[in-house]
């Protein structure tokens, strides 16, 4: 691999990084500090409220990616987005 590969892969993972890590940086604040990555969202795109919904079915679907790619998985983010019943009553 050519150091001009090398380079541009860095750059490549860099930015990729920062788009995983900034995902909407206007709302980031919306997150609930503690621990933002681990359970799922869903957001209102009109009113950016977030509601944490329980889903059983996460552990499953992580013991699947495992057994698919075999990686260690370290941490993960699920985010749904949509219109919530408050907005889609309103119908502005
Ligand atoms: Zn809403």
């Amino acid at each position: 691999m050519s150091l001009a590969t090398v380079y541009r892969n860095i750059v490549l993972i860099k930015s990729l990084g920062e788009v995983l890590e900034l995902g909407f940086p206007e709302w980031s604040n919306r997150y609930d500090g503690n621990n933002p990555a681990n359970h799922p969202h869903v957001i209102c795109i009109k009113c950016k409220k977030i509601v944490d919904p329980d889903l059983d079915i996460l552990d499953e679907m992580k013991k699947e990616v495992v057994l698919e790619t075999d990686f260690k998985i370290l941490n993960h983010r699920l985010d749904f987005f949509g219109i919530c019943s408050d907005c889609m009553a309103e119908k502005v």
